[in-house]
């Protein structure tokens, strides 16, 4: 059964770049006689506001798209996701980071060549790690890379996933290296978004995925997790962005783009359809 999802992340009403994606998600599943369920993605519980839910659900209605109740709240499910935290923790697949973003960076940029190499910091020594968690300093989980590859063995080198998008279509071999060893969780993030994604994915039987190709790069994470936790992997299809006259990526922060104030410009949703289609 073709099964797709269309799962904004409520920090913002949607534009119409959204539209776009989402038009391309049902039309993709309607060829395919499958159905497209819709997920919340708010996790950032300190960017999601319930108006921008409600909005997203208003707008999508308004242009004719239907989907399954109930829809998933990344929110009311975090258990599932510490679940799966402590899963690859107990396999030792994860390590504690002490580093702030800036120390990070700092460190990223001092790569040979100024190479914009991903971080792959590793683990403390476990006299310095007991110390730290002992003063209550903050840290993130992250995903090591090297445990991985030696979990996964040569089964690491295979992994890639299958992409139907234009422009790359065909199998395409992941490089998780290009971004380190990912955050996987932190303090006001207790679950991260490449974590939940791949989560619901698999719980929800997602058989494929019709996205932006600005999350192209997150795949290459996704198929690693898929790999570590064993769950199904989906055919992805990244397809390409809708632009301004000028040429630039809509934004969350274009507000005269937003759906609603095309809406309220007197726009139908027939005219939207015709404008975003066809990605
Ligand atoms: N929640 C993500 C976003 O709004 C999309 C996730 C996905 O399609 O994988 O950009």
């Amino acid at each position: 059964m073709f099964t797709s999802r269309f799962a904004p992340s409520p920090t913002g009403y949607l534009h119409l770049g959204h539209a776009g994606s989402a038009l391309a998600v049902w039309a993709a599943a309607e060829a395919a006689g499958g159905k497209v369920l819709l997920r919340l993605e708010d996790i950032d519980v300190t960017r999601c506001r319930p108006e921008y839910q409600a909005g997203i659900l208003e707008d999508l209605a308004w242009l004719g798209l239907e989907w399954p109740e109930p829809v998933r709240r990344q929110s009311e499910h975090f258990a599932d996701y510490h679940a799966v935290l402590d899963d690859l923790r107990g396999r030792g697949l994860l390590y504690r980071c002490f580093r702030t973003r800036k120390e990070v960076l700092a460190e990223i940029g001092r790569a040979p060549h100024g190479a914009a190499i991903a971080f792959t910091g590793g683990p403390l020594g476990a006299d310095e790690e007991a110390e730290r968690v002992g003063l209550g300093e903050a840290f993130a989980w992250r995903l090591s890379l090297a445990r991985a590859r030696e979990a996964l063995g040569a089964a690491y080198d295979a992994l890639g996933y299958e992409e139907t998008g234009g422009g790359q279509a065909g199998f395409v071999s992941a490089r998780p290296e290009r971004h380190g060893d990912v955050v996987l969780a932190r303090k006001d993030t207790p679950a991260s978004y490449h974590l939940a994604v791949t989560h619901d994915d698999a719980l929800q039987a997602i058989s494929h995925i019709v996205r932006g190709e600005d999350l192209r790069e997150s795949t290459h994470i996704h198929v690693l997790l898929q790999a570590l936790m064993k769950w199904p992997r989906p055919v992805y299809h990244h397809h390409r962005l809708m632009t301004d006259s000028a040429g630039k990526r809509f934004a969350k922060r274009d507000k005269s783009m937003t759906l609603r104030a095309m809406r309220r410009a007197g726009m139908s949703a027939a005219d939207i359809r015709v404008r975003a289609g066809g990605l």
